[in-house]
């Protein structure tokens, strides 16, 4: 008969990706996935340990799975556990802890598995992986669009970030093997496949031949039914003259693009090890935006960086009110143990970070609702996604650049495309109607 198996992801959309791929791998060896909230014989908590907080929150899912079934078998995956692994054994009820190589050999690891007092550690040395383990993917639990993993790992070394330790250098999965999966999905009917990564930008570069990230999407987009294809963050150094032109001439990729700015203060990008400078960085997105109309363009500040001067803040809010965005991820620093940013000098009192935090907040949502305006009265196609609006109950429709809007109709339309015409744009919803 069949185990069950649960899954529960925290973080990033790379994290989602390798727990679909985890699922399919043990479907293949006959594990049956059941939610998250059902009983389960086992349960895999797919952890992230991006901040402080992420950590709370993997270890309040562990809880909760211990909780569920003390019979269950409960593994413990992914960054948390590459980089705390002696963290997490400490948690009463863990049985496996793998890392972030190691969770490719779930299915053989949970072959001999049993209940035990001390959990197996399979933690290896992430700086030594070179490649990226093919997982297969053919569909994506309750969601529309396809997330797929091309890339993990980083080059770089910011000094608040903590990825590195827990996912190693940059390294590229193979053209081919990409390509093939995208056929799958799109055969398992996905409208939409976002290719994410950690330095996404990088890809390729490892790969003999050596290829790069505009010449993959060339070869993506070569994939017949495919209707759309989405990029996640990628840092501004890598938007050759080739790529640029692959973005802007490409209908079917996404006019969306998310550039991780983090400061407009020179000197803070600087004591972050950022490889770029506000020059280079305001010059990319105002090309960008001359060649992409309505191009949704996101990015990634962090508020209070040690040695941040009001100076530096007011630099970074004038950068930001002059360049198009149409939304922002603002983060308020705080200390991630194990990285540079932690000795350095300068810390600010957390009241300074809170309402510099709640400015930049703020003028995200104004620059979101200036952008959402010019919309208005235009049909834009949308994917229809899989859950109702919490508060209005009505569909939600996600346009290329990365709007969503809300209209009637029914639940048969959910991860269809269909055109909406955007009636009205307010300070927290879009809306619109659908004509044809
Ligand atoms: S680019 Fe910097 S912030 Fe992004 S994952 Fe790499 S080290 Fe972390």
């Amino acid at each position: 008969m069949s185990k069950t198996i649960a899954f529960a992801t925290v973080g990033c959309r790379l994290n989602q990706a390798e727990t679909q791929e985890m699922e399919e791998l043990l479907a293949s060896r006959g594990y049956r996935a059941v939610p998250f909230e059902e009983p389960a014989q086992v349960y895999v908590i797919n952890t992230c340990t991006v901040t402080g907080r992420a950590d709370f929150s993997d270890r309040q899912m562990i809880r909760r799975a211990i909780a569920r079934n003390a019979e269950a078998l409960i593994v413990v995956a992914g960054c948390y556990a590459q980089t705390d692994a002696a963290a997490i054994a400490r948690i009463p009820g863990v049985d496996l802890i793998v890392g972030n190589q190691e969770k490719y050999e779930l299915a053989s690891l949970l072959d001999s598995l049993t209940k035990r007092a001390k959990p197996v550690v399979r933690v290896g040395d992430i700086r030594k992986a070179a490649k990226v383990p093919v997982g297969p993917v053919t569909h994506f639990r309750g969601r529309s669009r396809a997330f797929l993993k091309v890339q993990d790992g980083c080059q770089h070394r910011c000094a608040f970030c903590i990825v590195p330790y827990a996912r190693g250098g940059s390294r590229s999965q193979e053209p081919k093997v990409i390509v093939d999966q995208v056929y799958r999905l799109v055969e398992s009917g996905y409208g939409e496949v976002v290719l994410t990564g950690v330095d996404t930008g990088y890809y390729g570069w490892d790969l003999f031949p050596r290829t790069n990230l505009a010449a993959l999407i060339r070869q993506i987009l070569g994939v017949p039914g495919l209707r759309r294809l989405r990029l996640s963050s990628i840092l501004s150094p890598y938007f050759t003259d080739e790529l640029i032109e692959v973005v802007a001439g490409s209908p079917r990729l996404c006019p969306h693009l998310h550039i991780p700015l983090q400061s407009g203060s020179d000197r803070i990008l600087r004591l972050m090890r950022r490889p770029y400078n506000t020059r280079i960085y305001q010059s990319l997105l105002e090309r960008l935006s001359r060649a992409i109309s309505d191009l949704g363009l996101g990015a990634d500040v962090i508020v209070g960086f040690p040695g941040e001067t009001k100076a530096d803040f007011e630099a970074t809010r004038a950068l930001i009110e002059a360049l198009p965005f149409s939304y922002l991820h603002v983060f308020s620093y705080s200390d991630r143990k194990g990285t540079e940013a932690t000795r350095l000098p300068g810390h600010l009192p957390a009241r300074t970070i809170t309402e510099r935090s709640k400015a930049l907040r703020q003028l995200g949502r104004a620059k979101n609702l200036a952008f959402c305006r010019r919309m208005v009265g235009r049909p834009w196609e949308v994917l229809v996604l899989e859950e109702r609006d919490k508060s209005t109950g009505r569909l939600t429709g996600l346009t290329g650049n990365y709007v969503e809007v809300l209209f009637e109709g029914p639940d048969e339309w959910m991860g269809r495309f269909v055109n909406a015409t955007v009636t009205e744009a307010a300070a927290d919803r879009t809306v619109g109607e659908v004509v044809g």
